[in-house]
């Protein structure tokens, strides 16, 4: 399913001379920025895509409130707060009230276009897509993708792999290890060794591919290409990390590191990918906990961009999951206090009466909450079936800090847009997000 390269080469002078009329639109729109600043914008060298899966302007308000230090009275910035720039409208290629899932989400953003859902870096047609990663290699950039799902989840695959199914997952793999040199990336680093033989794994080792599973190996690590998977499936969520598993921020600064030498730049795409698993599982302490691991990876990358100015940053989600909402019930509070003394995700707490805690002993050990006769029932019923205990510890946690959700899946809202560096001026304002991708291929192409 890779595009063989004379097909390569069409779309990308297909890309071209399509995009022209826009691109110049987008270099008078730079343009205009540049005359009110007073100096040309120069284009990024480098460039970060930083996708937080499932967050939404919500999530983001979650987080701030969590972070929030309540011994002073005002309610803190974030490392979100200054880099706001517009918003994005996520819906699909399809009927015109579809809700995106993460594989169109993705493939908007990789391709600049837009997609069926489950697509992963493929057209309506069918067909693969140029990937701003393959457009980088192209222009002797490296590339990555660090994340805290399976390497061969939809988001990272849609931007190396070309699937007619996110479910295809040993496609996806195989695609991965079947790269030619001159499209191999350079970093990968996450979760989902499952996904990968020791067969498909000594391939990757024979054609020069570091592969390593531990924290200690990715800190000695001192050159590109190198694979790193900390987990059979998804990292463990942030909250429930024990030290052998690195932090979305760590990853970050280790591919920053590996790619900053190369004089041509890089393309690095990193996503918080388990904001929407908590938020799919409407848990609040795991939505604002997966909030807080991506934006120390933004931190990270703002440490970088500042010494390498011609970084552009852009930071922003492939769709909102669970219709959260600060409040419920016309209860006039929503119990930031409470989150902040609750140590394990819903998945965590599960986890350890799966194990064989005691329910109720395992909610007032690791939250401040003590059960009531709704809490008790509520547990009772979900038994030792690890999935209905997620719920049910997610939905304790949820009525009494009076959090709210419409949904277990994804809605239709607008997300976030965020970016700083050069070019950033341009991406103002409300847009499709195949606009951005396409924004983004644009720049690859004369950079
Ligand atoms: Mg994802
Ligand atoms: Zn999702």
């Amino acid at each position: 399913m890779r595009p063989r390269l004379s097909a390569l080469r069409l779309t990308h002078h297909t890309l071209i001379s399509c995009g022209l009329a826009t691109l110049l639109a987008s270099c008078a729109a730079a343009g205009t920025g540049a005359s009110t600043h007073g100096t040309q914008p120069a284009l990024p060298r480098n460039i970060i895509l930083m996708i937080g899966d499932g967050m939404g302007f919500h999530q983001v308000s979650a987080y701030r409130q969590f972070a929030d230090n309540p011994a002073t009275p005002a309610l803190e910035a974030t490392v979100f707060d200054d880099l706001l720039i517009g918003s994005l409208a996520t819906r699909p290629f399809g009927e015109a009230d579809q809700i995106t899932d993460s594989a169109a989400g993705a493939t908007a953003y990789s391709c600049g276009i837009k997609t069926r859902n489950g697509a992963i870096g493929v057209g309506t047609d069918g067909k693969p897509c140029v990937t701003l990663l393959e457009y980088a290699k192209q222009r002797g950039k490296r590339t990555g993708v660090v994340v805290t799902s399976q390497i061969t989840h939809a988001t990272p695959a849609s931007f190396f792999a070309h699937a007619g199914s996110r479910k295809q997952i040993s496609e996806i793999a195989g695609q991965l290890v079947g790269l030619p040199a001159s499209l191999q990336l350079d970093v990968a680093f996450g979760g989902g060794s499952a996904d990968f033989t020791a067969e498909a794994l000594s391939t990757l080792q024979n054609g020069g591919m570091q592969v390593i599973n531990d924290r200690k190996a990715l800190a000695a690590l001192k050159r590109t290409p190198a694979i790193a998977m900390f987990a059979a499936q998804g990292l463990p969520k942030a909250i429930d990390r024990d030290a052998n598993v690195p932090s979305l921020a760590e990853m970050t600064d280790k591919a920053l590191t590996l790619l900053r030498s190369e004089p041509k730049g890089f393309f690095l795409m990193v996503e918080g990918s388990q904001i929407d698993w908590a938020s799919h599982a409407n848990d609040i302490v795991g939505t604002v906990s997966e909030m807080q691991d991506f934006a120390a990876a933004i931190q990270v990358a703002r440490r970088f961009a500042a010494e390498q100015p011609d970084t552009l940053i852009v930071i922003t989600a492939d769709h909102e999951t669970g219709g959260l909402a600060l409040g419920r019930d016309k209860k006039g509070y929503w119990h930031t206090a409470l989150l902040r003394q609750v140590r394990a995700s819903a998945a965590g707490m599960a986890a350890r009466v799966v194990a064989g805690a005691d329910a109720v002993a395992t909610l007032e050990s690791w939250s401040p909450i003590r059960a009531d006769v709704a809490d008790k029932q509520t547990l009772q019923q979900a038994g030792r079936d690890g999935d209905k205990l997620e719920d049910a510890f997610a939905a304790i946690v949820s009525r009494h800090s009076l959090t709210g959700w419409t949904t277990t899946g994804h809605t239709g809202a607008d997300v976030p847009l965020y970016a700083v560096g050069p070019g950033s001026d341009a991406l103002r304002g409300h847009h499709d997000n195949s606009w951005l991708g396409q924004q983004l291929l644009r720049w690859l192409q004369v950079n």
